[in-house]
């Protein structure tokens, strides 16, 4: 698989994954195919996901602002075609009472408030633009793995309808047998009333038509392979093109190679997620797990488990995968996440998956995505860095920087600062190696350890 911090790029024209999304999105879309001549644009977009291609659309309905899209492979081929199709409020890895200590409650209101806003705009948009990209009913269930859990569970219900006056449900281990589903785990859960599911593939499909309904170009087969920038004009080789543009948005995400540009080197860390989809399950099966639940789920570890029921009946269970993209194909991972689904649902011990496929989240350094310029370059614009939660914020995201591009200002820590560099680059993945090892340990143990 391709390794964004050994690999030169993500390849030319790719297919996409063997993905339950790829075979059930229906044809993708049409595009302008690889680019073989050259243009000029007044914005080159690098990267045809949720992040590129809504800061096309936005650049040209609310700004009039020209650009293309170049894309590597397809639209949708990096993690917005493979993700597990949940739509949350949230953005990155920073946890609300991190937000509050490190930036003050003014600042943390602002940015809940952001988030929330990108998870509305995607339900507005999928509604007024008719975006077919099955969107199941609302609720997200945080499920307590263990009975220490509930703890955390209540503190957190506590904290956000103080601070931000956000109410939550909590439920009993009870109420999730009688409401959502039986599952030897769950010992309770926190529900948000507010994140719903979808099919993440369909999703940047329909990105892609209504920027191309606006006369929008995507150019697939198209990577940046060269990068010169020569009398103010920067100029991007692709394999068989050139595009010159005065400015350039970065939406390159987890698939960033360290040579795409300087100014983005070592402020990125691609971090490996894996995801399975079983068959359908059957009518007993359906009734011994009593999974009525079409909420998305997620549970209380660190290297939490993702996982809902799709609109067919089957289930989509997701976590954390190898280290390396040498490793990903490793069938252990894929039995990890079968182990964790059995786990939770005892009368599933023969299911077997039909689809796996993995990804890479970008994750950085202060764990908030970052919406901003080269620190040398003003002309080179960004947005990348959402963690495992870039579905919805992805969007507002391609949001501020067509208003970026636009000269309109944001005042939030996302888009007034830059992606700052990680330190000891070099041994990232030693330091994760580590952390996998030490936040299993703690997530498995029975007991609280004081
Ligand atoms: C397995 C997995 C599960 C996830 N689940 C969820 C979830 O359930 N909910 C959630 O909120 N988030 C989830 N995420 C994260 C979410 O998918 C991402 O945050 C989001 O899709 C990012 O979109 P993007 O457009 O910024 O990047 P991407 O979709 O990754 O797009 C980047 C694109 O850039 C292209 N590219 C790279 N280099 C070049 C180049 N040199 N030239 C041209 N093109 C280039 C790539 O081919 C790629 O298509 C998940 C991620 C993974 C991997």
């Amino acid at each position: 698989m391709y390794d964004p911090l050994l690999s030169p790029g993500p390849g030319v024209g790719e297919p996409y994954p063997d993905s339950y999304w790829a075979d059930t999105a229906g044809p993708a879309p049409e595009d302008e195919g690889q680019l073989n001549t050259v243009i000029d644009t007044d914005v080159v977009i690098i990267g045809g996901g949720y992040t590129g291609l809504s800061a096309a659309y936005h650049l040209a309905k609310n700004h009039h602002i020209e650009a293309v899209v170049l894309e590597a492979n397809k639209t949708g081929w990096g993690c917005s075609g493979r993700n597990g199709g949940f739509a949350l409020k949230a953005a990155g890895r920073l946890s609300y009472q991190k937000m509050i200590s490190r930036y003050g409650d003014k600042v943390a209101h602002a940015m809940f408030d952001e988030m929330f806003e990108g998870l509305d705009r995607l339900r507005s948009l999928i509604k007024t633009e008719k975006i077919d990209c099955d969107q199941q009913s609302d609720g997200h269930l945080w499920v307590a793995h263990k009975s220490r859990m509930m703890n955390v569970i209540e503190s957190e219900a506590e904290f956000l309808r103080k601070q931000f006056n956000y109410d939550v449900d909590i439920l009993s281990a009870d109420d999730l047998k009688q409401q959502h589903f039986i599952s030897n785990e769950a010992k309770g859960a926190l529900r948000f009333r507010d994140g719903f599911g979808i099919h993440p593939l369909k999703l940047v499909y329909g990105y892609h038509e209504m920027f191309r309904k606006l006369g929008g170009k995507i150019y697939s087969a198209s990577p940046v392979v060269q990068w010169d920038k020569v009398s103010g004009k920067h100029l991007l080789h692709t394999p068989q093109g050139l595009v010159r543009a005065n400015r350039v948005i970065c939406a390159t995400n987890g698939y960033t190679a360290p040579k795409l540009h300087e100014g983005l080197r070592n402020r990125t860390f691609p971090v490996l997620s894996n995801v399975i989809v079983t068959r359908p399950l059957t009518t007993s099966e359906l009734e011994e797990t009593g999974f009525q639940s079409s909420d998305v789920i997620t549970d209380t570890r660190t290297l939490r488990f993702y996982y809902r029921k799709l609109p067919d009946n089957r289930i989509l269970i997701g976590g954390r995968s190898a280290v390396t993209g040498a490793d990903a194909c490793n069938e252990k991972h894929n039995q990890n996440l079968i182990n964790a689904l059995v786990k939770k649902f005892a009368p599933l011990a023969n299911i077997n998956y039909e689809y796996k496929w993995g990804g890479w989240v970008c994750v950085t350094f202060d764990d908030i995505p970052h919406i901003y310029h080269d620190e040398k370059d003003s002309s080179v614009v960004y947005g990348m860095g959402y963690g495992g939660s870039g579905v919805s914020y992805s969007l507002q995201a391609g949001v501020r920087l067509a208003q970026k591009m636009a000269g309109i200002h944001t005042d939030l820590p996302m888009c007034n600062s830059p992606l700052p560099r990680f330190p000891f680059a070099p041994f990232r993945r030693v330091g994760q190696r580590g952390l996998y090892h030490y936040y299993h340990a703690r997530d498995e143990r029975s007991v609280v350890i004081t």
